[in-house]
């Protein structure tokens, strides 16, 4: 850890105060991960990753600095990675998700922000985050106000461009979206040096499909009805980690692991016992390291086998279009490829409430639970019509709020044990 702690000083960091962060995941993980049984063995690279998480990639990315590559920091899947990759650079995402973070936003957010607003501005203004140290541009979008107000405040320091995100889905926002997709590539192109081809977009939308393409075989291996080769709460580390990892080793490493699970449903070998009830949790996404939901449901007797969550299913579902010969063509694929995505910051967000019901199906689930970030306005209102959607369709549902805190486990251990006592 000594040669760790030198590369943190030199980036500026508050080193005995990451400490404490040091000090405490291990024992998080150990109590969440470790004690799991009947793991697959694909998941000792995630393990290995976590144990040095601000260690390994960081010292990758600054290695990749020494050779000219610029690393931009991003906050929100809307985000296109293919435009920053063509142009030789790497991508990390930024979301902070532990509440080590939340009292250094406090200093100068609202407490009614939501955690992971208030982690993410907190890693920064306290330099306990080696990948906000390293970002040599933070890349923010129009989705909710919390963040956008955050933006203005992360900015003072570091370059901050924002892409600004229609909040509909019309035709005209289609055209839209591609515009800023457009000025965000001529920025890319300044800021890196490096011009954008066909050629180059085309590998980079090759490379980013790859790895959805291999998200998504880990997560086709969950929809087996009869086995469940892999807890939730390993599968949402994978999710976790793929903002932060190199795109092609992601898309090996996901796919090996892929192997591992279709294999283990041919053999019927489970994490769980049968008859074990299958839960897909939907809303607002959880930023490594917030495991805290998933754990708690995996020990209350079910399974979490699917998220409806940007740390889930909208990270890796819809392809951008390969093989196209101009930037027009591919910047429009990109948009509407984006755009496909259902936040809740669109109104109206139809496609949502669509998505959730068909995923049930696919997944095979007993129950749903419909979880918001404490002070998430988009995705609290939306629960709304989410829960009405879910109760006609005959699916249970348990609406939850929380935060980072672990003030609230055992409130939340008691009514996530009724519900799904309820659905056996
Ligand atoms: S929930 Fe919406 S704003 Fe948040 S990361 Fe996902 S797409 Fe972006
Ligand atoms: S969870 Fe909600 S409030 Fe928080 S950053 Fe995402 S969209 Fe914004």
């Amino acid at each position: 850890m000594a040669d760790r702690r030198e590369m943190w000083k030199e980036l500026g960091m508050d080193v005995d105060t990451h400490d404490g962060l040091c000090a405490a995941l291990p024992v998080a993980f150990g109590d969440v991960y470790l004690s799991q049984k009947n793991r697959p063995e694909g998941m000792a690279f995630w393990d290995f990753v976590v144990s040095d998480i601000h260690g390994i990639r960081p010292a990758e990315l600054l290695e990749a600095q020494k050779e000219g590559r610029k690393v931009f920091g991003t906050f929100c899947v809307f985000v296109p990675d293919e435009i920053v990759v063509a142009a030789n650079g790497i991508v990390t995402g930024l979301c902070g998700g532990s509440q080590f973070w939340v009292p250094d936003g406090e200093k100068v957010l609202p407490k009614s922000t939501c955690p992971l607003v208030k982690a993410s501005v907190g890693a920064r203004l306290g330099r306990t985050c080696p990948f906000f140290r390293i970002a040599d541009m933070y890349v923010g979008e129009t989705t909710c106000d919390g963040k956008k107000k955050a933006y203005e405040i992360l900015g003072e320091d570091v370059p901050m461009y924002i892409m600004d995100l229609p909040q509909m889905k019309r035709e005209c926002d289609m055209l839209k979206w591609k515009d800023e997709i457009v000025a965000f590539a001529k920025k890319v192109e300044e800021f890196t040096g490096n011009t954008i081809t066909p050629e180059k977009l085309d590998e980079a939308i090759r490379l980013i499909n790859n790895k959805r393409k291999a998200l998504a075989r880990v997560f086709e291996a969950r929809k087996n009805p009869d086995n469940i080769p892999i807890s939730g709460t390993d599968a949402l580390l994978v999710t976790q980690i793929a903002f932060f990892d190199d795109p092609a080793r992601c898309a090996e490493m996901c796919n090996k692991l892929a192997d591992e699970l279709e294999e283990r449903n041919r053999q019927g070998v489970s994490v769980f016992e049968k008859g074990t009830k299958r839960i897909m949790i939907t809303g607002t996404p959880m930023a490594i390291p917030n495991w805290k939901l998933h754990h708690i449901v995996e020990t209350s007797g079910a399974a979490v086998v699917c998220e409806e969550m940007c740390t889930g299913t909208r990270y890796f579902e819809n392809l951008v279009e390969e093989g196209l010969g101009t930037l027009d063509e591919q910047y429009m694929a990109l948009s509407k490829r984006y755009m496909k995505n259902n936040c809740a910051c669109f109104t109206p967000n139809p496609g949502r409430v669509e998505d959730i019901l068909r995923l049930a199906k696919e997944y095979h689930v007993d129950g749903v639970i419909d979880v918001n970030l404490k002070f998430c306005c988009l995705y609290d209102t939306e629960g709304y019509s989410v829960e009405r959607a879910l109760k006609e369709a005959g699916i249970p549902v348990l609406g939850i709020e929380t935060d980072y805190d672990d003030g609230d486990s055992e409130q939340l251990r008691t009514r996530i044990g009724a519900f799904v006592e309820m659905l056996g």
